[in-house]
């Protein structure tokens, strides 16, 4: 076993560190003041490979593996965690569906300006009956001719507000359960097509979270991602290889406070020393690192499986459940660290705490990841 990292994921470990550092640590707390997305610095990410990671050459990609990915993802999560779910998004519910279930017509026409920035992606799976349980979904998409006519309200799409192509599950046959959803991608011109309220939320204040509606929406069926009734395996695949992305963004989250509380132990002085010489402060930073550290073993780990055609779908969830409620525990413990300061929206710790929070919701809740665990668990002993 060799726990070494490639020199080719170190420079990229690297490059991803320099844009974060310099493009999105700065900036941070404005983004999360303002609510605006810096569409410029996206498309830069565009121009740095970060919007088609693993997205062969050949569609416009960078070309590289999962493991890559994690650490591009790691690295942005240090620097902003809303546009780091942009980019989360746009690679694992967007361009990764594509490459596992679009034909070779749809990969060609879709990946490169997905890629390049040029346009964006957004997944729609969530509904307000149908949560955790996704095969609840009441969309529909009823056969007419050589189309699909599609109805339904979609709720919590990140990206969909702005995203030009969409993924969208709908029940093609009612009566099939999760066996009859079916995938769709949808142009954000089609008439029929509309972006309803958009969220106010606890942390990701940059990265919009909408409701989208659809009203008689004409798709054509060259628009059916995979194959019809294929739509519940497309949205599985999907969000396994999202909770991977979320838990290198909560490494990222975490990687930073634990960064910021070290510095500022070292600074804050009370009773004459520093605060990182009392053994109860040196306690939680401890802590802190050791979670950190075992999570990235689990994420990395999962990216690895999935790197090499392993089946990585509970390892997914595995890394997922821990790296998020580390993240949550890290980002409050930072706190701790900086004492009252910590509460104040000037330092960042406030922040990365209200960002973290959501790891543990979005692509599966921890409850679901534990469902996913255990069966698997009970399953194989
Ligand atoms: C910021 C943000 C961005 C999002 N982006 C997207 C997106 O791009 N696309 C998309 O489709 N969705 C998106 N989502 C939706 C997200 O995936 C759902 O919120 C999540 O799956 C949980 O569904 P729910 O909120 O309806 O909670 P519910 O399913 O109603 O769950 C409520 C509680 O019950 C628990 N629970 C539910 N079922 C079980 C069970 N069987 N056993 C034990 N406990 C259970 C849950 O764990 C949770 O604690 C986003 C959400 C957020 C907050």
């Amino acid at each position: 076993m060799d726990f070494s990292l490639s020199e080719e994921h170190e420079a990229i470990r690297q490059v991803a560190r320099e844009f974060a550092e310099k493009k999105l640590v700065p900036r941070a707390g404005e983004f999360d003041r303002t609510g605006q997305i810096d569409f410029a610095l996206v498309r830069e990410m565009g121009e740095a490979g970060f919007l088609g990671i693993t997205v062969p050459e050949q569609y416009g990609g960078a070309g590289l593996d999962t493991l890559s990915y994690t650490i591009v993802l790691e690295e942005l999560g240090h620097g902003c965690a809303s546009h780091c779910t942009i980019v989360g998004a746009h690679n694992s519910l967007f361009a990764h569906p594509l490459l596992c279930f679009g034909t070779e017509e749809q990969k060609r026409f879709y990946l490169p300006p997905i890629c390049s920035g040029e346009k964006f992606g957004s997944f729609s799976l969530s509904e307000p009956n149908a949560g955790s349980d996704a095969a609840a979904i009441e969309a529909t998409a009823v056969p007419d001719g050589d189309h699909f006519v599609l109805n339904g309200n979609k709720i919590f799409v990140t990206n969909g507000a702005f995203a030009d192509y969409i993924i969208v599950m709908a029940k093609t046959d009612k009566s099939q359960g999760w066996r009859g959803i079916t995938a769709f991608i949808v142009h954000k011109d089609t008439p029929g097509f509309s972006v309803g309220h958009i969220e106010e939320k606890l942390g990701l204040h940059a990265s919009p979270t909408t409701e989208l509606i659809f009203q008689d929406l004409r798709l054509p069926k060259t628009n059916i991602l995979g194959k019809v009734g294929e739509g519940f395996k497309v949205a599985m695949e999907s969000l396994n290889s999202g909770r991977i992305s979320v838990g290198a963004h909560s490494l990222g989250l975490a990687g930073r406070a634990l960064y910021l509380a070290l510095k500022y132990s070292k600074e804050r002085k009370q009773f004459g020393q520093p605060i990182s010489s009392f053994q109860m402060i040196q306690a939680h930073l401890a802590n802190m690192h050791c979670r950190l550290a075992a999570s990235r073993l689990l994420v990395y780990e999962a990216s690895w499986r999935k790197d090499k055609g392993l089946d990585y779908a509970t390892h997914a969830a595995t890394a997922k459940l821990v790296a998020s409620e580390m993240a949550t525990y890290v980002t409050h413990r930072a706190i701790q660290v900086l004492g009252g300061y910590g509460y104040l929206r000037d330092y960042e710790v406030e922040r990365l705490y209200r960002e973290a929070r959501v790891t543990e919701l979005y692509e599966g809740t921890s409850e679901i990841q534990r469902l996913v665990i255990a069966r698997d668990l009970i399953k194989h002993s």
